[in-house]
């Protein structure tokens, strides 16, 4: 990397989804808030208000009412975390953008870091995990597994991977025009490149609130963000197919020889078994071959990632 000559200095939007965080966005507005203005860095707070139930959006317009520099977005329901990010990203008028959680598991004191190295040329700096934090043994294990499908199908180490992360605005402009519906924040902005530094930093517990991730809203999130970044799936169809091949002649040769020795009749158990194996085998392919047509649906239907309902305060304009 080349070491400018000048520390380069701009706006930084903080971007922060939030779904059911009433008792969250003052408390991260007014730390993240305090913390930058401090520190001497101009900055914006974004919430995203991610279709939550409760007085989310009420607690975004009072910070907003209070600090000159948060904004607020609004959606017409809930459309997911990552949706919340683009969203965020999208709106964002930053030189560069940190992504948090507004739960404040993710440390605000390395944001000052992150802007740091920022400063001095680095157009993207991770956040990576050192511990999980308090997370059930299940839930952890669950992670893992699903890492590690993610690292073998991106080809990039994802098994420390958050999204909390700074972007240069290159890399947030690059990340906006991407078209894909079915965007997975904490993979694209690897998978982009560009230059690349890391922060590590140990999962805080939550501030406020409770996570809002059921079981079901976890797999369904990692079946998504598997098939949006891997095509591997399919190949197990065809890896399945081969295998269930090399079992039928094992088989076959084995029912002919049978036959020759005239012991044939003795063979139902193997037509049952074979019945069973490729049938078995035919209805997992065609389910995936069917998740898969059902993803390429969506991406055809070219439906927003979101729907913005209303918008607040923004009073500190800079750019
Ligand atoms: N979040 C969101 N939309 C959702 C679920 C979560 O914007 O549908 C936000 C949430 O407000 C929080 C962040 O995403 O700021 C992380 O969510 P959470 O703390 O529930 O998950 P975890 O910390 O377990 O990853
Ligand atoms: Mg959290």
């Amino acid at each position: 990397m080349d070491t400018p000559a000048q520390l380069r200095s701009g706006l930084l939007t903080v971007v922060l989804p939030a779904y059911n965080e009433e008792e969250s966005v003052p408390l991260a507005a007014e730390t993240i808030g305090g913390l930058l203005t401090q520190a001497g860095i101009r900055h914006e707070l974004l919430f995203v208000n991610d279709g939550s139930r409760d007085h989310t959006w009420r607690a975004i317009q009072e910070a907003a009412a209070r600090r000159p520099q948060v904004r607020g977005v609004r959606f017409s329901r809930n459309f997911g975390k990552e949706a919340a990010i683009f969203a965020g990203l999208a709106q964002a008028k930053g030189d560069c953008c940190v992504v948090l959680d507004c739960d404040l598991q993710h440390p605000p004191e390395k944001i000052l870091e992150m802007y740091r190295l920022w400063q001095q040329g680095y157009q993207i700096v991770e956040g990576v995990k050192v511990s999980r934090g308090q997370e059930s043994f299940l839930h952890t294990l669950a992670a893992k597994t699903f890492y590690r499908f993610l690292s073998g199908a991106t080809q990039i180490d994802m098994s420390r991977a958050s999204d909390f992360k700074l972007l240069d605005r290159r890399a947030v402009d690059v990340l906006v025009a991407m078209r894909e519906k079915n965007a997975f924040f904490r993979a694209l902005s690897a998978w982009i490149g560009f230059e690349t530094a890391q922060v590590e930093f140990e999962v805080q517990p939550r501030a406020a609130g409770r996570s809002e991730w059921s079981l079901r809203s976890l797999t369904r999130y990692a079946a998504t963000n598997l098939a949006a970044f891997s095509t591997a799936p399919l190949q197990v169809v065809t890896f399945l197919g081969v295998l269930v091949f090399l079992c039928s002649l094992v088989l076959g040769v084995h029912s002919l020889w049978q036959k020759i020795n005239g012991q044939a009749l003795e063979g139902f158990t193997t037509v049952i078994l074979l019945l069973l194996l490729i049938g078995s085998a035919l209805m997992v392919c065609l389910g995936i071959l069917g998740y898969y047509i059902a993803k390429i649906y969506e991406e055809i239907k070219d439906r927003p990632r979101y729907i913005v309902e209303d918008q607040c305060g923004g009073k500190a304009d800079e750019r």
